[in-house]
């Protein structure tokens, strides 16, 4: 495929898909399960396994693993809805077939779909306008990051493609900063908190629910006495003093000692 043709694809499925080309994608999830009606499951993968493109008897479906934050989730998203648009059949997405340094063509072609899916080089050019068109630098990068719910390392490469970040010192320089990391301090720093869409909320969901569980099962099953108060901390991933806090703020008070000794539980078979 020529290498054009997967950037031009995406924009056409934009244009198909009443989104066009001139800003951030309302809601990734939204548009590809109700607008394009493909099916997106998203769930635990087996290990190494981050996405997938299936067709079983000629109806497509999607897979992306909901184990890693919403921007990888939405990438991969795209990624997928690349293989369906550009005809390419099922295939098994890794980390390694989501990056650049990927050579399986059809992969190469669904990582350019993506990125031009998810920040299309005209919205980038918008949003650089709105802006003023600053200089860019790592806090450029992160707003639009930010912006667009992708991460710092495709936003400085998309800004790169849209011909605003020109110069190989500023690109050297940011794509350290980004690799030690620092955009993560900015982004704290700029009090951003990302794209609000159904990823984020069901990552976010899904994330207190667990928690919530497992705080109910463990303090039940100190207050039954089955677990000690040091194993209790350590299943939650605390000190025993924070859990003695926690304890105290929820009133929480251990059943009598000397119960029946059927109670008796062997401590890992809790939690
Ligand atoms: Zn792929």
């Amino acid at each position: 495929m020529p290498p054009e043709q997967p950037v031009k694809a995406a924009r056409e499925a934009r244009k198909n898909l009443g989104v066009g080309e001139e800003s951030r994608l309302p809601d990734i999830l939204k548009l590809i399960e109700g607008t394009a009606r493909v099916p997106v499951f998203l769930q635990a993968l087996p290990d190494g396994l981050s996405g997938a493109y299936r067709l079983k008897g000629g109806a497509p479906f999607i897979l992306v693993s909901n184990a890693v934050a919403p921007v990888r989730q939405r990438f991969t998203l795209a990624h997928e809805y690349g293989h369906h648009v550009l005809g390419h059949g099922s295939l098994l997405d890794t980390e390694e077939t989501l990056r650049d340094f990927t050579h399986d063509p059809r992969e190469v072609d669904a990582n350019k779909f993506a990125a031009e899916f998810l920040a299309p080089i005209r919205a980038i050019q918008n949003w650089m306008e709105a802006h003023d068109q600053p200089a860019v630098d790592l806090e450029v990068v992160v707003r639009v990051a930010d912006a667009f719910g992708i991460s710092a390392a495709a936003a400085r490469i998309r800004l790169e493609a849209a011909r605003f970040l020109t110069s190989p010192q500023a690109r050297k320089r940011i794509t350290e900063a980004i690799e030690a990391g620092e955009h993560r301090q900015l982004e704290a720093r700029l009090g951003l908190g990302g794209v609000t869409d159904e990823l984020s909320r069901l990552y976010r969901e899904g994330r207190d629910r667990k928690s919530t569980e497992t705080w109910d099962k463990t303090l039940d099953a100190w207050e039954q006495r089955y677990i000690s108060l040091r194993k209790a901390a350590q299943i939650l991933g605390i000190s025993t003093g924070e859990l003695e806090q926690e304890i105290a703020r929820r009133r929480i008070v251990q059943v009598v000692d000397g119960s029946d000794p059927e109670f008796d539980v062997d401590e890992d078979d809790v939690g």
